[in-house]
């Protein structure tokens, strides 16, 4: 991993978690502090010069670790549908991505009192089975191999049969398990979006492959075009996309499909536009609906229906989830 430097919360010490994770950096100048947030929450960072210099911090959630799902997320028909927050921002860097508006800093948090969250699911699943995302502010599949956190998740829905796991990645992620309660979501994007806007990530005929490979070997997989994005010629990427997929991945195995425009909330693009003041995808004019900042109607439903359209020629329409 590339972390230069790394903050450990003085109480982090005490989980073992985090000294695997310390040997794993070898190198890498350590500073104890008090508290995450002293770091992470401290006025006027400059998220953009951190993010070429991201640092890591290694700390204890307390409070809430799972969340009720936002409107703005799909739940995939999912009733009680919750999001863990095991990890705090992304080793990738999309300049679409709402952490960016959410957070006032690019460093990495990552939780090492993994057995409270154990915890928080077995007591909510009492209240009937649960759908969580572990992977919603982060990509712990990307992260694994150092925090052990995707790892983390299947263990946690190999011993709660009604826990369903979803775990979402813009890596080409090696799957080699078939854990019926988790999913793997690929998210995919067109070429151009990648190049533009994905940095650090796989690319995306990686990623196909890697989907292509996990449903070979029998895991649950799920596509995610989300977010579709307007870029100029949308329409010839979005179906140059979908029939590079369709040519390695057989649909017919996929437990489903996700369709999302780009939204985000409008507190968060302006925070994001206060930030990244060259973002053309920032400052792209959206219209506000419902707190929600998201492309014109007209547009918004001609590219998900354009999408959709492509996508219902290899999978059943009831198969395909959009957001709104
Ligand atoms: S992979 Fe997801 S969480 Fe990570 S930067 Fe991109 S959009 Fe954000």
């Amino acid at each position: 991993m590339r972390f230069t430097h790394i903050y450990v919360e003085e109480r982090a010490y005490g989980y073992p978690l985090t000294g695997t994770i310390l040997s794993g950096i070898p190198g890498a100048k350590v500073v104890t502090i008090r508290h995450y947030k002293d770091v992470f929450d401290r006025k006027r960072q400059n998220a953009p010069l951190q993010k070429e210099h991201q640092a890591l911090i290694i700390a204890v959630r307390d409070g809430n670790r799972i969340f009720r799902g936002a409107p703005v997320c799909q739940s995939f028909g999912q009733k009680n549908f919750y999001y863990a927050s095991s990890m705090m921002n992304c080793p990738f860097d999309c300049g679409y991505c709402y952490l960016k508006g959410m957070y006032p800093s690019s460093n990495m948090v990552v939780f090492v009192n993994l057995d409270d969250y154990r915890k928080d699911i077995e007591d909510k699943i009492k209240e009937g089975p649960m759908y969580v995302c572990a992977s919603y502010d982060t990509d712990l599949l990307a992260m694994n191999s150092l925090t052990g956190h995707a790892d983390f998740w299947k263990e946690m829905a190999q011993t709660n049969g009604n826990l369903l796991v979803e775990l979402r990645t813009k890596a080409a992620v090696n799957v080699t398990d078939n854990i019926s309660n988790v999913i793997y979501a690929f998210t995919l994007s067109p070429e151009e979006v990648m190049l533009r806007y994905e940095r650090n990530t796989a690319s995306v005929d990686a990623r196909i492959k890697a989907a292509a490979r996990a449903l070979e070997n029998g895991a649950k997989v799920r596509l995610c075009f989300d977010p579709v994005i307007r870029i100029p010629a949308w329409k010839d990427a979005y179906k140059e996309l979908i029939d590079k997929t369709v040519s390695y991945v057989d649909f017919s195995k996929l437990t489903d499909v996700s369709v999302g425009t780009f939204r985000i909330s409008a507190d968060y693009l302006t925070r994001m536009r206060r930030a990244y003041p060259d973002s053309e995808i920032a400052w792209y004019p959206y219209v506000i609906k419902d707190g929600v900042a998201q492309y014109a109607p007209d547009a918004d439903r001609e590219m998900q229906e354009f999408v959709c359209g492509l996508l219902g020629k290899y999978t059943g329409m009831e198969r395909i989830f959009t957001w709104n």
